[in-house]
């Protein structure tokens, strides 16, 4: 198949990319409560962070909100896989509402730490971005003023809490290891006493994209990474090729969006997908480069995942 008027193109394949067993479970959700409850069924936040599965999801009868206030309280509703303040579930609890919590379990699982750290009288100090989903819902975990948000290594420096020795730290979930660890180092030098998990709680599935990404960053003339801007892990992808000194990283939500400019002079071109881009996206970039290129694939794999998460209960066949 080797036609002399293309150049040839060698991909790197990172793997693991794309969807993560949190993102895979959101969109299972919403789909098993369109099946129980029939449509609509409403969805308050985008399910996860792409525009091309919640366009499927529309499709399918799902209805996107962006507050509980314009669901009606006749009609199921699921909450994102980023996590919701409490007041939210306690709000559909109050107005009898049906709802389906898509929370990631690895997110949940940080706002019980900040629950149990708050119960033993700690202040929390939480690593993360400030206005990402899901750092709203691990914040509204507790009592307003009770979290204090730290989003760099500088912010860390100039922390200044009245106890310095009643401090806990919890993370997003979605951040870069490599920055997320030099923040706690100056935690921890800063204050000794601080609480906190081992590391962080970036979960399994940004750690190991990212590990992926640079084992082909160093071999790499470009990257691309198939994700939206809104997408936390996926944003953190691109620079951490950036980092690696893949200087032409760049994130792709659709193969329409390729800057072919960019891409010139590249022999090899490494591409992943953050944890809510879906492997269709991926085929449909190699799609369109195989249409300009003589394209060679080869995946390099550098962690494999078996890990899957059960549905609500409230999803249980009747
Ligand atoms: Fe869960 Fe991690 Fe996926 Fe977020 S990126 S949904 S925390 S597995």
């Amino acid at each position: 198949t080797h036609s002399p008027d293309k150049p040839a193109l060698h991909i790197l394949l990172a793997a693991p990319r794309g969807f993560c067993a949190g993102v895979d479970r959101a969109i299972q959700i919403v789909e098993v409560a369109l099946q129980k409850f029939g449509a609509p069924v409403y969805v308050r936040h985008e399910i996860v962070h792409n525009r091309f599965v919640v366009e499927s999801l529309e499709r399918k009868g799902a209805v996107f909100v962006k507050e509980l206030d314009e669901v009606p309280d006749d009609r199921p509703v699921v909450f994102s896989a980023h996590g919701v303040p409490k007041a939210i579930p306690a709000e559909a609890q109050r107005r009898n509402m049906i709802y389906v919590d898509a929370t990631c379990p690895l997110v949940s699982k940080v706002h019980r730490e900040a629950e149990r750290h708050h119960e033993s009288g700690l202040r929390i100090v939480l690593i993360g971005h400030a206005g990402h989903p899901e750092v709203v819902g691990t914040m509204g975990q507790l009592p307003p003023g009770s979290v204090v948000l730290v989003e760099t290594a500088e912010d860390a420096e100039r922390l200044n809490p009245e106890d310095p020795h009643n401090l806990a730290f919890v993370t997003q979930t979605t951040l870069s290891v490599d920055d997320t660890a030099g923040i706690v180092e100056v935690l921890r030098r800063r204050f000794p006493d601080i609480a906190g998990p081992k590391k962080e709680d970036i979960c399994y599935a940004t750690t190991n994209r990212q590990g992926a990404v640079k084992a082909i960053a160093g071999r790499a003339d470009a990257i691309l990474v198939v994700g939206a801007p809104n997408s936390s892990n996926s944003v953190r992808l691109v620079e951490v090729a950036k980092v690696q000194g893949c200087t032409r990283a760049m994130l792709v939500q659709r193969a329409e969006q390729i800057d072919w400019s960019l891409l010139e002079g590249v022999a090899t071109l490494g591409i992943t997908a953050g944890a809510s881009a879906p492997e269709v996206l991926v085929e449909e970039v190699i799609d369109a480069l195989r249409g300009r290129y003589h394209v060679t694939i080869e995946e390099v794999v550098t962690a494999t995942e078996a890990v899957t998460f059960k549905l609500p209960k409230v999803l249980a066949a009747d």
